[in-house]
């Protein structure tokens, strides 16, 4: 049985294209900026998202970690979600390695921030505060998109009130492709976007930091003094163009195949699904029954991996296809016997 793994979009496997570019990919040493193949990848990515350049990072942890290193200074501050990535999932980065402190504040159910929230949090100018510098905001923001208005909402707050704003747009093509327009209509109000090729884009390894070409230069001083300088990297690169080129609009596939999972799932008696939250490539379900641990344990008797969770996040990707779908939607309702609701 084809093993089904919906914990991430993180564990897909690199396509034959993918693979053939990486053989094939015209390299040299990038640390003197001679990588073809990474300076290829740069030019497109900050083309596309519509900034004047772009670095290629390790990872997605890195590219928000250049960009709170290249806004702030030691003793500044940033305005993130407190369960935002760039604050609670990459082990303090900010706060260790650039004496930058975070101000979290919670997310609305939607995934944005609330911008009189976000003023009232701007520290006055005064010596007893530290200098409120950036604000960051993230999307997707798990699997939820924001509305273009708040984009639009939150560029004129930071205008008014001095602040640079940042994107976390770890998946930020999901977002694109669920709204309909190109991600330059996302990504090009902020100051700086980081992006991952190793999310839904399918690629092995890495992610872009854009912005303007002199915090871009800042970011690549940044990148060397963290270890990032990586000689040959056209060979990941390469698999990054492929993603770019051609699994943009494919993740409209993901966003189907989500949806149809969610229902299926929310057929379930023991289930429950919040159908609000499933807007790209991500789904969330609840137990009302039943342990998590069996459960997980049982679908992997099947080859089929899911985290043992309640609220269990599963992922689409390119690796999840619609007859997988159905084989996982059979397996959970087997698992929890015939306590299947008929459709209203
Ligand atoms: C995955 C992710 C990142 C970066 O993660 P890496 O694993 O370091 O590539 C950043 N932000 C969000 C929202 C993410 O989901």
């Amino acid at each position: 049985m084809k093993p089904i793994d919906l914990r991430s979009d993180t564990v897909t496997q690199p396509t034959a294209a993918m693979r053939r570019a990486m053989a094939e990919a015209e390299v040299g040493d990038d640390v003197y900026g001679e990588d073809p193949t990474v300076n290829r990848l740069e030019a497109r990515a900050a083309e596309m998202l519509g900034h004047e350049a772009a670095v290629f990072a390790a990872s997605g942890t890195q590219g928000n970690l250049l960009a709170l290193l290249s806004h702030c200074q030691r003793g500044d501050e940033y305005i993130a979600g407190q369960l935002s990535h760039c604050y609670r999932s990459e082990g303090g980065g900010g706060a260790a390695l650039g004496g930058i402190q975070p101000q979290p504040l919670d997310f609305q159910g939607d995934g944005t921030l609330d911008l009189d929230q976000v003023a009232a949090a701007i520290k006055p100018d005064n010596y007893h505060y530290a200098r409120t510098r950036l604000l960051c905001l993230e999307n997707t923001q798990l699997g939820k998109v924001l509305p273009l208005e708040y984009l639009a909402r939150a560029r004129a707050l930071a205008d008014a009130r001095g602040l640079a704003l940042h994107l976390d747009g770890a998946r930020v093509f999901n977002a694109a492709v669920k709204l309909g327009v190109n991600v330059d209509t996302i990504t090009a109000p902020f100051d700086s976007v980081s992006v991952c090729l190793s999310k839904g884009l399918g690629a092995p390894a890495g992610s872009l930091l854009c912005g303007p070409a002199e915090f871009v230069a800042a970011a690549r001083r940044a990148r060397k003094m963290l270890g990032g300088g990586m000689r040959q990297t056209g060979v990941l690169a390469a698999a990054g163009l492929v993603a770019l080129e051609s699994h943009v609009e494919r993740l409209a596939e993901d966003h189907d195949n989500a949806a149809r999972l969610a229902e299926g799932l929310a057929a379930v008696d023991a289930l429950e699904v919040d159908m609000s939250r499933v807007q790209t490539n991500m789904v969330f379900v609840r137990l009302r029954a039943g342990d998590p641990a069996d459960f997980s344990r049982a679908l992997g008797e099947q080859n089929i991996r899911v985290p043992a969770a309640s609220p269990m996040r599963l992922v689409t990707h390119l690796d999840v296809s619609a007859e997988d779908v159905t084989r996982v939607v059979a397996a959970a309702r087997r698992f929890f016997g015939a306590g299947v609701r008929r459709a209203s």
